[in-house]
């Protein structure tokens, strides 16, 4: 039987109403699990981002003119609802993204935390008296909204990427236009749906399903549209950046990663190898900061790897609806074959395939590929350097702990970064030579709102989440002032 999305709307939402498209196009949404189509959504273009950036221009002066606490009441609330509509919103998502529907509540739930945090820490944009050198002058500082934003998320997190631009946007006094993934176009509709019901006013924030390039272009060409906020692949946000330049558009970038995985030998091998296994293969490894080269001591990687091994052959494949499922489908098509290429890749280069190395002959239907782990990795394996983006495990042994910083380092990526050990100046000597933006130090699983998320080199620029996520939609007016 197929199952059906639970969120109410299929249209674009503009200026507080629920339209189709200018061009009356739609777009399928398809089940990864299932390969049918769940859904069909109204499918925008240049002409409806650019009514969209209208109402939002038009929403900004009262928007920013209330006061952080009454702004804050419309998160606070979309925060609740999100809340009491997760097990719909986490349905939904998994029929459209394919993780599994605790995954994907657990998404939820960290979302509706991001609004609840944001929310409050509107309150806190706070300015500053500065001491002057001239005893006739006072100097102060005041924040003040960015003014109208476009967000532009991917799929694999398709509710918690936009919170995450939603929330500190509306905080600050912006408005927004947000654009999501084409492919995952409901798990956007459902947090509208929130925030209409928390009483969002009309044009304050506007969402267009529609082409990525025609709506980025009216983004980066109409000059109402002060900042860009982007979650996505490097490639694109290179794009933008360029694109940028000509109106100096405000950017925030969350881009793409490859996270060492490093055990120390004071680590316990099947503990860390257990808690590997779960980070590696959550959500196919379709993860910014998914773990993706596993670095463990000379002394412990044998025992590690057979863990590794018997733990990803146990993971329960399955319709990410289904109870006890941990591993859903792969993404799309597309993604696996780019799977299957890195593995084919490594394999001819030397590798040794553990377990998986394919998709799973299991399923008739869905885009299920098996949690897979390689060993014996030669250092010009692209797995190694590209961002794999995939249920893949490479593991690789070090016994040196500069050897193994330079290892890691060794990537135009930033991201995050993740260590095993008991030992502090070991943990100390990592975060400090580590050139990641979120270093996981025996903790798996770093992300919370008050915490700030993004990457150095080409992960990115800005942060998302705590104070600084709030910062990324606040200018800095400098007022100085001479005494009579
Ligand atoms: P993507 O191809 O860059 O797409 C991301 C978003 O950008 C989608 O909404 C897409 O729209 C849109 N887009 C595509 N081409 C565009 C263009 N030329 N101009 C403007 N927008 C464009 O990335 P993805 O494959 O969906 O997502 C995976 C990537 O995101 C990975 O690299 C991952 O590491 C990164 N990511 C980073 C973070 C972080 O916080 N650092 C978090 C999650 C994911 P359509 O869907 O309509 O094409």
């Amino acid at each position: 039987m197929t199952a059906t999305p639970l969120v109410k709307n299929r249209q674009l939402y503009i200026d507080g109403v629920w339209v189709d498209s200018a061009g009356g196009k739609k777009l399928g949404v398809v089940n990864p699990a299932t390969e049918e189509t769940i859904a069909e959504v109204s499918f925008g273009g240049r002409a409806d981002a650019a009514k969209a950036v209208a109402a939002a221009s038009a929403a900004l002066p009262a928007w920013m003119k209330l006061t952080p606490y009454d702004r804050a009441k419309v998160l606070k609330k979309t925060a609740d609802l999100m809340r009491e509509r997760a097990d719909a919103l986490a349905r939904t998502m998994t029929m459209e993204q394919g993780k599994p529907v605790v995954e994907a509540k657990g998404e939820v739930m960290h979302s509706a935390d991001t609004f609840e945090w944001f929310a409050e820490e509107g309150k806190r944009a706070y300015g500053q008296v500065i001491p002057p050198a001239n005893a006739q002058k006072r100097h102060l500082t005041i924040k003040h909204p960015v003014g109208v934003v476009g967000a532009i998320g991917p799929w694999n997190f398709p509710i918690t990427l936009q919170s995450r631009k939603i929330a500190p946007a509306l905080a600050a006094g912006c408005t927004i236009v947000c654009k999501p993934a084409s492919q995952t176009p409901l798990s956007l509709i459902g947090i509208f749906e929130c925030l209409i019901d928390a009483g969002l006013p009309k044009g304050v924030a506007n969402m267009v399903i529609g082409s990525a390039s025609e709506t980025s272009d009216e983004f980066m060409q109409n000059p109402a549209v002060r900042k860009i906020s982007f979650t996505g692949s490097t490639a694109v946000g290179k794009q933008l950046m360029r694109q940028a330049a000509d109106q100096v558009k405000r950017l925030s970038l969350e881009l793409g990663g490859h996270a060492p995985f490093i055990v120390f030998p004071d680590a316990d091998p099947e503990v860390v190898a257990k808690a590997a296994v779960l980070g590696k293969f959550r959500n196919n490894g379709q993860v910014c900061i998914s773990p993706s080269r596993f670095f463990v001591h000379k002394d412990i990687s044998k025992k590690f790897t057979e863990v590794a091994v018997e733990e990803a052959k146990k993971l329960k494949m399955g319709n990410g609806l289904e109870e006890g499922v941990v591993v859903g489908p792969m993404f799309e098509k597309k993604a696996m074959d780019g799977t299957q290429a890195l593995i084919d890749d490594a394999k001819g280069k030397g590798a040794s395939i553990l377990t998986g190395g394919c998709r799973s002959k299991r399923f008739d239907k869905g885009y299920f590929f098996e949690p897979t782990v390689l060993s014996g990795l030669s250092s010009d394996a692209k797995i190694l350097t590209e961002e794999p983006f995939a249920p893949v495990m490479p593991v690789l042994d070090f016994s040196k702990i500069d050897d193994v910083i330079a290892q890691a380092n060794n990537t135009v990526y930033g991201l995050a970064a993740y260590v095993f050990t008991n030992d502090i100046s070991v943990a100390w000597r990592m975060a400090e030579g580590l050139e990641a933006g979120i270093i996981g130090l025996n903790d798996p699983v770093p992300a919370t709102p008050q915490c700030p998320f993004g990457g150095m080199k080409e992960s990115g620029m800005g942060r998302e989440l705590a104070h600084e996520g709030l910062e990324a939609y606040l200018e800095t007016k400098y007022v100085s002032m001479m005494l009579r």
